[in-house]
């Protein structure tokens, strides 16, 4: 019997999510079909129990959909439950075990970039929202030297603070003044809001006025593929890093969950790219 995969979210219209899945289990040679599933608010229950009765085999959740779906699952591992929400299902014969792949994709992507561990790095973390928790939670689990966070809400990233103190990660919270004037003291900068997202390019979360060359400025917004945060860094001397990275290794990591196999993340990579009218990761 054909498996059946898909996704949990509100839009979902514009999900590669289908695209790099489908490719993957085709290039597996299994019988397997993803889907994106647009669910309203009102139906998230309903979709969950959806996946039991019609026996999906799993399912990634995105926007807005990451914590509801929490409630209704049977069992939600440690870095999930950390983190808050919930990015990927695994239906093992009826019972729904929930997992959250985002963080460790981005660390992932990071250390390849880095090409070294994360140990002695000083890192600040602009924003505050459902990916910053996944972020700063693997990050921390990492062991990174230290972490600020800075946001538009301060109390938002205050809240942040508990998840890497509970790991054991020096943490603070300081505006976005303060994160420009001490810019030159971070090894690495990630952008994890939405500011610069398609369709406003040209915005930007922060001046890199004071960055100091050879720094990695990180961007989690992958379309457009360049931000306007991450040009300025490239201008300034700054190593970049976009968000393909992380959205191919969050899937791979799920598919690794469903069915225990590596798909190829550099042909996932490519398929992304090409989609969005790039060239180059
Ligand atoms: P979210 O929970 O809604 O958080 C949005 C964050 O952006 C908050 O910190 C928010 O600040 C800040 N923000 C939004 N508009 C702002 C503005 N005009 N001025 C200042 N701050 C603003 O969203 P999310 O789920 O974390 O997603 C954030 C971004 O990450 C999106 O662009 C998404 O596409 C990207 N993402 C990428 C991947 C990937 O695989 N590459 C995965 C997940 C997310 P406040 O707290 O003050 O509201």
């Amino acid at each position: 019997m054909t498996k059946v995969f898909g996704l949990l979210g509100h839009p979902v219209g514009h999900s590669k999510s289908p695209l790099i899945h489908n490719d993957a289990f085709s290039s597996a040679g299994m019988d397997a079909r993803y889907h994106a599933f647009d669910v309203k608010p009102e139906q998230v229950k309903a979709a969950v129990e959806g996946i039991r009765a019609l026996q999906l085999a799993g399912c990634n959740v995105t926007v807005p959909h990451k914590i509801a779906v929490m409630d209704f699952l049977d069992e939600i591992d440690d870095e999930a439950k950390q983190i808050g929400a919930v990015n990927t299902i695994v239906n093992q014969g009826g019972r729904l075990i929930g997992y959250n792949t985002d963080g460790r994709g981005y660390v992932e992507s990071l250390l390849e970039e880095l090409g070294e561990p994360l140990a002695d790095k000083n890192i600040l973390v602009i924003g505050a929202g459902g990916a910053a928790r996944g972020v700063v939670t693997a990050l921390a689990r990492h062991g990174v030297a230290r972490l600020t966070i800075t946001n538009r809400t301060l109390e938002k990233a205050n809240a942040l603070l508990d998840i890497a103190k509970s790991l054991n990660t020096e943490a603070e919270a300081i505006s976005r003044d303060d994160a420009e004037s001490k810019l030159g003291e971070y090894d690495v900068i990630i952008n994890t809001t939405s500011i610069g997202m398609s369709p406003n390019t040209d915005e930007s979360p922060l001046s890199l006025k004071k960055l100091a060359p050879g720094t990695i400025v990180s961007d989690l917004i992958y379309n457009p593929i360049e931000t306007k945060l991450l040009k300025e860094a490239a201008q300034r001397g700054g190593r970049t890093l976009n968000g393909v990275g992380m959205f191919v290794n969050q899937a791979a990591l799920s598919f690794e969950h469903w069915t225990g196999m590596k798909p190829n993340r550099q042909r996932m990579k490519e398929l992304v790219v090409e989609t969005l009218g790039g060239t180059s990761c």
